[in-house]
């Protein structure tokens, strides 16, 4: 039996935090610690207390980590809420790259590094970084990751270069992807490390300008010189990194969709209530039919949007890996997200494009979210295998 009903009690806590999101977390957008490099740990630490306060911080996580245990469908229930500021995210402590993060290290990390380097996470305590993407070796195919790991058969020498590290600056617990050289001692090939942010042989070199600025420390170049780690940095097995990543990107790429569903949904209601009280040629503009279509094309993407994600949870939820189904959401979501965005900018006329409303910054955060986690054409290559393969 299919059945798209939301239960109350779930229907209640996504009202109550859209509502925390509405009255206290929207103000905090016009913060100046609200940055081109995204918001400042200060303020992150400033909102994270507001949602503790609440009980809305971390929700997400397993319940013997003191989460509760959220299924996908309920996070994605709850995730659009929150998204309707991209900073009741961060607030929630729900948002990227953290969450995925959390989510990797619950299902690979040993009791030792969930104490060290998960548990400040989901605290809300500190940060975390997943680096992978290097200029020239690792991106669209991390099958050419390039950073190097050497191993005598007690330490670990990580050499590299990185980009677009969302958090870098200031995140603590750092998720490292390597590829582990030929060696006497244990598998060889792509593997995941976990270290400190302030270990001796990372060196952040910048913070990228990027037309984003929803996440926390903006992306940085980073550079892995010589840097040591013992043997019990190995996260889960030596080998095996691109399987922990898939494990991880599954369901990471359908928390952005939730996310940007709430982002997205503001758009409209702004773009909406313009519609309604600006006039032009004699009426409200919402009463020319290009308009009222044009908000229509949103009503029905947002509605498209909302059921693929539920479905690919869904998926999740009764034991599928559903890598077809979240690639076509992740796909298909963003795109179609990012024309919400547009159309609702085009409904503004020219103030869309100024901060006179928060349309031009979703507007531009969003654009990322056509590349990261899987560019568009890269889901669509696979999902055209997938189909070709029957
Ligand atoms: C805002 C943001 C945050 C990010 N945060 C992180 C992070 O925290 N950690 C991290 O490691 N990385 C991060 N990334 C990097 C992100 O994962 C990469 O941008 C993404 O994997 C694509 O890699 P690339 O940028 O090297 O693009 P490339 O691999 O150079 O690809 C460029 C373009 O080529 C095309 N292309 C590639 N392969 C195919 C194919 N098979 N078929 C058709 N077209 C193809 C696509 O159009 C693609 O956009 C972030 C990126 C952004 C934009």
């Amino acid at each position: 039996m299919i059945d798209f009903s939301i239960p109350a009690d779930l229907a209640a806590e996504r009202d109550r935090v859209r509502q925390f999101v509405i009255d206290k977390i929207v103000p905090y957008e016009r913060d100046p610690r609200l940055t081109s490099h995204g918001p400042t740990d200060e303020l992150r630490q400033e909102l994270v207390e507001l949602a503790r306060a609440e009980k809305l911080l971390t929700v997400q996580a397993p319940v013997e980590l003191g989460g509760r245990g959220l299924t996908h469908v309920e996070q994605a229930v709850l995730y659009e809420a929150a998204g309707w500021s991209t900073l009741g995210p961060v607030a929630m402590n729900c948002a990227a790259p953290d969450e995925g993060n959390m989510f990797l290290l619950s299902k690979v990390a040993n009791p030792e590094q969930i104490d060290r380097y998960l548990m400040p996470v989901i605290t809300g305590q500190q940060r975390s970084v997943f680096a992978m993407t290097e200029p020239g070796g690792a991106g669209s195919d991390p099958g050419q990751l390039s950073t190097s790991a050497t191993f005598d058969g007690e330490n670990f020498v990580v050499n590299g270069r990185k980009w677009l590290i969302t958090g870098a600056d200031g995140a603590k617990t750092w998720i490292i992807m390597a590829r582990l050289e030929a060696n006497p001692h244990l598998p060889e090939g792509p593997t995941l490390f976990l270290t400190e942010g302030d270990t001796p042989g990372i060196v952040i070199e910048r913070t990228m300008n990027t037309m984003d600025r929803n996440y926390v420390g903006g992306h940085g170049v980073v550079r892995f010189e010589n840097l040591t780690l013992p043997k019990e940095s190995v996260l889960g097995e030596t080998g095996q990194a691109l399987r922990y990543a898939q494990l991880r990107l599954a369901p990471a790429r359908l928390t952005h969709c939730m996310r940007w569903l709430g982002a997205a949904e503001r758009a409209q209601s702004i773009a909406v209530e313009h519609a309604r009280t600006r006039t032009a040629f004699g009426k409200p503009i919402g009463e020319h039919e290009g308009v009222s279509f044009l908000l229509a094309d949103n009503e029905i993407a947002l509605h498209q949007c909302r059921l693929t994600i539920w479905h690919a949870c869904w998926l999740m939820d009764n034991g599928h890996k559903a890598r077809h189904e979240s690639s076509i959401a992740k796909s298909s979501v963003s795109e179609e997200l990012f024309k919400v965005a547009d159309r609702c900018v085009q409904v503004l006329g020219g103030i869309g494009i100024s901060d006179e409303t928060v349309v031009e910054m979703i507007f531009r955060d969003m654009r990322a979210f056509r590349l990261y986690d899987g560019p568009t054409e890269v889901h669509k290559w696979a999902i055209g295998r997938q189909v070709l393969r029957g």
